[in-house]
């Protein structure tokens, strides 16, 4: 489309100049600056105020770019091909002749990357010379926004650009898989763990890292900033009550995540469903047991950071 064309420039242009763009992906929103240069992603860290500890995902849209500064294996190819572009973090082994700036990965030797599937997103990471790092377009801690109109609300006019891609598909962060040494579930996301066990004929499991020294994995994120109750039966008057099914009974409490149970369409419906609860200014949330099956975890491991206080 001609809007989408001369958005792109106008990203193009502000990001060539190391400035922050924000980007539609499947995922959620990224907060989004040129990975090979230190000037521009120390301006995510200081616009979401977000620890410099905790490594940036760098987005490209063809593998021959990531060639420039990743080691490739076996397992990645096996799994790009079946998943890519799509809700898949890889953290692989860096090149000593990347140019990736220091900042993306504190110091580490090993990159995360991933193919966004977001059309416009693609298309300007096809004009740029650059891949992009980019965590999600939110206040360290917050919800991640999932529209153009939710990254707004995080960074008012502190954001120079916002380019729009419609809502977010996935509606959840990406499932993030260190392919380094053995295959390791870093972060539950968008794509069910079992679908990567099966093309790698391998059991994967996911324990939750206590520490809070590993990156993304702080206890306490993704937070509307009001309580949350989980695993609830029955609502109190004063608390939104998120559910998982639609009911027949009407009340101005309830939220739906799907209509009928379906936790694709859950994940999706999370993040903009907690903000709108925030938006309407209710004070406490309250939220039914949902399956722990599939993006069910997902969820629930959200859910679970986002009621910590
Ligand atoms: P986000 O906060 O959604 O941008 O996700 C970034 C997350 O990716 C970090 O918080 C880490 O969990 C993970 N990550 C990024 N780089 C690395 C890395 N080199 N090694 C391990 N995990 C990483
Ligand atoms: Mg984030």
């Amino acid at each position: 489309m001609k809007k989408d064309l001369s958005n792109i420039k106008k990203a193009k242009y502000l990001l060539d100049n190391n400035h922050c763009v924000a980007i539609p992906t499947e995922t959620v929103y990224g907060l989004a600056a040129n990975a090979y240069s230190d000037k521009a992603t120390s301006k995510i860290f200081k616009l979401k105020k977000r620890p410099k500890s905790n490594p940036l995902i760098v987005h490209y849209s063809r593998v021959q770019d990531l060639r420039k500064d990743c080691e490739i294996n076996s397992n990645f190819q096996k799994l790009y091909s079946k998943f890519c572009p799509g809700p898949l973090t890889f953290v692989l082994k860096l090149k000593k002749e990347s140019k990736i700036s220091k900042n993306v990965t504190n110091m580490k030797n090993t990159l995360a990357v991933r193919f966004p599937k977001n059309l416009v997103t693609r298309n300007l990471l096809s004009y740029l010379k650059y891949p992009l790092a980019a965590p999600s377009a939110n206040i360290y801690t917050q919800l991640s926004p999932v529209s153009k109109k939710d990254v707004k609300e995080e960074f008012g006019n502190k954001l120079k650009f916002i380019l729009d891609g419609g809502n977010s598909k996935v509606g959840l962060e990406s499932t993030i898989i260190n392919l380094v040494n053995k295959p390791r579930v870093l972060r539950l996301g968008g794509l069910d763990i079992k679908k990567i066990s099966k093309v790698l004929k391998r059991k994967l499991n996911y324990k939750t890292i206590k520490s809070t020294k590993v990156p993304g994995q702080s206890k306490f994120h993704y937070s509307p900033g009001i309580p949350i109750r989980l695993n609830v039966k029955k609502h109190y008057l004063d608390e939104a009550f998120v559910l998982i099914q639609k009911r027949k009974k009407f009340d101005k409490n309830y939220f739906y995540l799907s209509k009928n149970k379906n936790l694709k369409e859950a994940g999706k419906n999370l993040y903009k469903t907690l903000r709108n609860i925030k938006r309407l200014k209710f004070k406490k949330i309250a939220v039914e047991k949902i399956p722990n099956i599939g993006i069910g975890q997902t969820i629930n491991d959200r859910l679970k950071r986002a009621s910590k206080r």
